[in-house]
């Protein structure tokens, strides 16, 4: 069985084609500036990589990856009907969906009510979810980035503000990278040979965009983004938490909207508006080290705020049997781990330093120390495996009911 994977943006529609019998990648890419000056599509596969046209819109592309991935020459499907489904990256499922959906009429109605709640994704999603329903009649399936945190017990998911606002316009805190959050509580089951219901751990996926997520039972409690991804970390560009009063400060003082201000702590602050200079955490810390002073005060603002949100989760999961590392930033660097980490050891959170600079990239690797009572694993997570099982599943209950 075969599924493809679509992650549609405003301007970019990203695909995988995954073979399901051994869950392994076929073929990859992203169709980039979608609609804007010199559109391209990126094809990789076998470990090669080829550019082509681009297209004007989100049907024109996905059009063009089906011939990319059906070409004769450098193609890897004889035809399309090797793809059995396909599974479509939805930013939010707002209360309605706790788990992933076979898209439906029904199904593409709720999506469109749930575009307030995600303004800048939603429809874009929604256009690549249709766009291939117009080229490819089989199911499409969506996998919700909120889904996972649909188990948040009230306490953690409400805002103290009004009750009655708060149920009335649904405002609470929802949570996103769950796809990456359910992954690596799966894979630490495997890991710890313990029971997905009985795992309790601290899930820092560290990438452009972050958070942290509380599992107890195998399930999330608590998670540090909210309404919106914008909530919680320092992000690559996103500011994370700040006092609301900001934003009216900042309409005042730089005479912009509000909807301008929330656009401005999404996009130009977080790492790259400390810095001045990037939001990519490795090119900081090659600045840091070089002396430069803006870059280091943004690494020790990203290290400073992850360090919080870990601490504040200890008492929520009783005894975590582990806290993990994930993402570009969790996976791969040593320096940020190692500045969250520290700190931790009167609670007997005991990093093995040498463990953690010597790890090998892209395994599973354990680097708290033999004394931690806590152990602390680096793993390397895949969201579109999981997306990828998800799509095949549904699909598997759906021709079993037929
Ligand atoms: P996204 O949230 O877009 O999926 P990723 O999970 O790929 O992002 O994470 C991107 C971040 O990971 C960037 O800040 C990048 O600098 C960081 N990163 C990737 N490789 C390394 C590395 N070797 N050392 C330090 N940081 C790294």
């Amino acid at each position: 069985m075969k599924v493809l994977l679509i992650n549609a943006g405003s301007s970019s529609l990203k695909y995988q084609l995954l073979d399901m019998k051994t869950e392994k990648l076929v073929a990859k890419g992203n169709c980039e500036k979608i609609g804007l000056k010199d559109p391209v599509i990126v094809y990789k596969h076998n470990g090669q990589t080829q550019e082509f046209e681009g297209a004007k819109n989100h049907e024109e592309a996905i059009s063009r990856v089906l011939q990319i991935l059906t070409n004769k020459e450098y193609g890897v499907l004889k035809s399309l009907d090797e793809i059995d489904a396909v599974g479509h990256r939805v930013l939010h499922g707002g209360e309605v969906y706790t788990n992933s959906v076979l898209i439906t009429p029904k199904v593409m109605k709720e999506l469109e009510k749930l575009v307030p709640l995600g303004p800048l994704h939603m429809p874009a999603n929604i256009a690549g979810i249709k766009a291939c329903q117009a080229v490819m009649n089989v199911p499409h399936v969506a996998i919700f980035d909120t889904a996972f945190h649909a188990t948040m017990p009230e306490k953690a998911y409400l805002y103290p503000i009004k009750l009655e606002d708060a149920k009335k316009f649904k405002i609470r805190k929802y949570g996103f990278h769950g796809s990456s959050h359910k992954f690596i509580t799966g894979e630490m089951s495997k890991i710890l040979g313990k029971p997905v219901g009985k795992l309790n751990l601290i899930i820092a996926h560290l990438g452009n965009g972050s958070s942290i997520t509380a599992v107890e039972n195998g399930k999330s409690v608590d998670t540090t983004m909210g309404l919106t991804p914008l909530q919680g970390l320092m992000m690559g560009t996103r500011s994370g938490d700040v006092d609301p009063t900001v934003v009216q400060y900042l309409c005042e003082k730089k005479n912009m909207a509000v909807d301008s201000v929330i656009s401005y702590l999404n996009k130009q602050c977080g790492l790259m508006g400390v810095s001045g200079f990037s939001s990519d955490n490795r090119e900081l810390t090659q600045k840091a080290q070089e002396g430069d002073e803006r870059c280091r005060l943004a690494l020790d603002m990203l290290a400073y705020s992850i360090k919080k949100h870990i601490a504040s989760y200890l008492p929520v999961v009783k005894k975590p049997d582990a806290i993990v590392f994930t993402g570009g930033i969790g996976e791969n660097s040593v320096e940020t781990r190692e500045e969250v980490l520290e700190g931790f050891e009167h609670l007997g959170i005991i990093l093995d330093k040498k463990k953690n600079k010597n790890f090998k990239r892209g395994e599973v690797q354990l680097i708290s120390s033999a004394k931690s009572n806590v152990k602390i694993y680096v793993v390397p997570t895949d969201e579109e495996l999981l997306m990828a099982r998800d799509t095949k599943n549904i699909v598997k209950n759906l021709k079993n009911s037929k």
